[in-house]
């Protein structure tokens, strides 16, 4: 028997049953998704079902009034969730006509949608083989592997995402997804995993030697030093930009999309991959020149390539803007981007 058909065959038999298990509707599997977010199973079932009650389809929320849904997310907290979702299904009915798009680049596109509910939405309600990796998931992969390595890293996220993706099974997307997520919830738990009972116990590497030492934590004493592939890309006489997050480091400013990568990673081909997902389709990028970046607390080793996009059709960038010159030198940019733009005018 092999990793998935064991972990189906126990999710079949040992999965909680639970309202949103019950629908494949995308948007009630994104309204439980992002209740989830930071929040119990126990204490979301409540609320869950007070909110499809009174929202009971994409429409309804579309048209409520925001001060309303608020009302019905009191008590769960995180409000800016409960906006954003807001948001996306305003966007969702006027942009899609009510129906929640399948494709992954495009459910990322929405607001407050990122790798892991994109993955979710995808796989459950549309059955697609589309990997989604949270915390519980992320856990079990790192001790199923044994990973030295911490999985907030992005190579180590994209290693962990990638073995996931491998072990689709032909049909039953979204019960894989949520067996993995089981799993970690009731099994492969942070303290105390009862390995005795795991169904994939004989294709874990760190069962019976203290599983409980992964997932590996990056100490905090060290000034980590990272790998970042730069993509300057132009069409148009425009270049690609993104905006960074509202909060963090340097929160709200513009920058060329960059990618981080292990040592060994070819940059070449994550360069191209990352265009075919964020772009949908394949550039040629060339190696320009290697610089250095360092924040207080964070020194960037990058390397930056470039790719000029030739076709003239429309093309829809799910992630960023494209800013011609002017524009860009008006936007609020961080250091090296302001530097590289400067010399490659
Ligand atoms: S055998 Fe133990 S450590 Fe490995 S996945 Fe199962 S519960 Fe987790």
């Amino acid at each position: 028997m092999n990793f998935t058909t064991a972990l189906l065959d126990w999710y079949r038999r040992q999965a909680r049953k639970l309202p949103w298990r019950e629908t494949k509707d995308p948007y009630a599997i994104w309204v439980s998704e992002v209740m989830l977010q930071q929040t119990q199973v126990d204490t979301v079932i409540p609320y869950y079902q007070r909110f499809m009650e009174r929202f009971p389809s994409l429409q309804a929320l579309a048209e409520a009034d925001e001060a309303e849904v608020l009302k019905y997310w009191e008590g769960l907290g995180y409000y800016r969730r409960a906006r954003l979702l807001l948001q996306g299904v305003r966007e969702v009915q006027a942009k899609y006509g009510g129906n929640i798009p399948s494709k992954p680049q495009l459910l990322k596109a929405l607001p407050g949608v990122g790798d892991y509910m994109a993955g979710s939405i995808a796989s459950i309600a549309f059955n697609l083989p589309v990997a989604a990796v949270d915390g519980n998931v992320s856990r079990v992969i790192s001790r199923i592997l044994a990973i030295e390595d911490d999985p907030s890293r992005a190579p180590v996220r994209r290693r962990i995402t990638a073995w996931v993706q491998e072990r689709f099974p032909q049909r039953e997307a979204g019960d894989y997804t949520q067996a993995l997520m089981e799993l970690g919830a009731l099994v492969c738990t942070p303290k105390r995993p009862r390995c005795s009972d795991c169904p994939v116990l004989p294709f874990c590497k760190a069962s019976g030697n203290d599983p409980e030492q992964y997932p590996v934590k990056r100490k905090k004493a060290e000034v980590p030093e990272e790998r970042r592939i730069v993509l300057m890309i132009t069409w148009n006489g425009r270049r690609l930009l993104v905006q960074r997050p509202n909060t963090g480091l340097m929160a709200g400013f513009w920058e060329y999309p960059h990618i981080e990568a292990a040592a060994g990673d070819d940059a070449q081909r994550l360069a191209e991959e990352w265009a075919e997902r964020n772009l949908g389709e394949r550039l040629n990028f060339r190696f320009l020149r290697k610089m250095t970046h360092v924040y207080s607390h964070l020194r960037w080793n990058l390397e930056i390539y470039q790719a000029v996009r030739e076709e003239t059709g429309d093309c829809p960038a799910t992630i960023g803007r494209w800013f011609s010159p002017e524009e860009e030198a008006r936007l609020s940019r961080v250091a090296f981007v302001r530097k590289l733009s400067r010399q490659n005018p």
